[in-house]
């Protein structure tokens, strides 16, 4: 874990990093975003002590950073900038087998060329084929795909990256930002990423963090920071409708209609129909006494009932799907037109009714949060 405790940083009079305190958790990509100057490469360059706090201090799993020694502490982290730096009189192989600090974690040779060939073809680039070039020899994109690979290559907890990606064309930020998302996955490291590019951020992190002016203005996940922004700088920063070209982070909870027509199953079908006419709807939801969901009683059932005094859960039927209210947009609407369910109950995580979706509750709440 990775632990700011009250960070300053002045440069003479100026003050760029005001009281700032967060942290970040293991195995987790932390993006910091925000204008430029408004010190997110300072935040990152303290942690590998390239600048030390005014006052404050950070820590790595516990320990103040400023004991330890800066070589150990450096090679522990991997740190990519946006201008790559690859030394250009070395192949690419010995680029990223460098030691980075000559310290005493040598690995084997055998060892390195298998890791190194790994990490090459995880940033998408053949190892045969790339491997005893020069940097000159390969497009800034291939570059940069070094840069990252050398990143991982010693097996650091931690690894900064200053807008790693915002020098390369779009095709090419996309498939790193990809690559970077399963190198993250599947290696497991703790990873603080500055960019300038919200999508980005959206893309890459478990957390964002927004700066301003040497402050950090919120701290949460991409899904909360959309949907919760804390103030109109944050808001206008994200983007105000952006959280709908981001389905996957819409769900059921935001777009149910709360307006539940429900009874217990001991009713008698005649008060079930009554509640029906009095809402003006053609169905009714069957709970228990906790409120969970069990069943539902459509008005046209009744047309076959003899008598209307008998108890609504005689003539009950099972839901074919229920949502839940965590589950994305995306998985409902795809349920919702394989099994052409029209309507589709919402419950909580104890299974009582939360809401319910609609075709018709989807456009009007979807037209409710474009035009409020
Ligand atoms: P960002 O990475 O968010 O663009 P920086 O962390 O690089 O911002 O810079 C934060 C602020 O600190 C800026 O106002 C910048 O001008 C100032 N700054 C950065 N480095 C120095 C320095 N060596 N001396 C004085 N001011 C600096
Ligand atoms: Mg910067």
């Amino acid at each position: 874990m990775i632990q700011f405790k009250n960070v300053i940083k002045k440069y003479k009079q100026q003050t760029v990093i005001r009281d700032v305190s967060f942290s970040i958790a293991d195995y987790e990509c932390a993006v910091l975003i925000g204008p430029s100057g408004c010190g997110k490469t300072t935040i990152l360059k303290m942690i590998n002590r390239l600048l030390a706090p005014t006052s404050g201090s950070i820590y790595i799993n516990g320990e103040d950073i400023k004991n330890k020694n800066v070589f150990q502490l450096r090679r522990n982290i991997g740190y990519v900038i946006q201008s790559i730096g690859l030394f250009p009189h070395l192949t690419i192989r010995e680029n990223i087998e460098i030691v980075p600090s000559l310290g005493k974690k040598r690995k084997d040779k055998k060892q390195l060329l298998k890791r190194s060939k790994e990490l090459m073809e995880m940033v998408g680039l053949h190892p045969d084929k790339f491997l005893d070039r020069y940097p000159v020899q390969l497009s800034g994109g291939q570059q940069q795909r070094v840069g990252v690979a050398r990143a991982f290559a010693w097996d650091p907890e931690i690894i900064l990256m200053d807008e790693p990606f915002s020098a390369l064309d779009p095709i090419n930020r996309e498939q790193l930002q990809d690559e970077l998302v399963q190198l993250q996955t599947k290696l497991k490291k703790t990873i603080v990423f500055v960019t300038h590019d919200m999508d980005e951020a959206i893309k890459v992190a478990h957390k964002i963090c927004i700066i301003n002016k040497g402050q950090i203005l919120q701290y949460d996940t991409p899904e909360m920071i959309l949907k919760n922004p804390v103030d109109d700088f944050v808001a206008k920063f994200v983007g105000k409708h952006r959280i709908w070209t981001t389905p996957e982070l819409i769900r059921a909870e935001d777009i149910m209609l709360n307006t539940l027509v429900a009874s217990q199953k001991d009713r008698s079908l005649l008060g079930c129909m009554e509640t029906m006419r009095s809402r003006g709807v053609d169905s009714i939801f069957i709970v228990d006494a906790a409120g969970r969901l069990e069943g539902v009683v459509y008005a046209e059932d009744v047309k076959d009932v003899p008598d209307y005094q008998i108890p609504a859960g005689t003539v009950m039927h099972s839901i074919p799907y229920t949502a839940r209210i965590q589950d994305s947009i995306l998985a409902v609407l795809t349920q919702m037109k394989e099994r052409k369910s029209p309507t589709v109950p919402v419950i909580d995580s104890n299974g009582k009714l939360a809401g319910i979706i609609t075709k018709s509750s989807l456009v009007t709440t979807l037209s409710k949060r474009y035009f409020e």
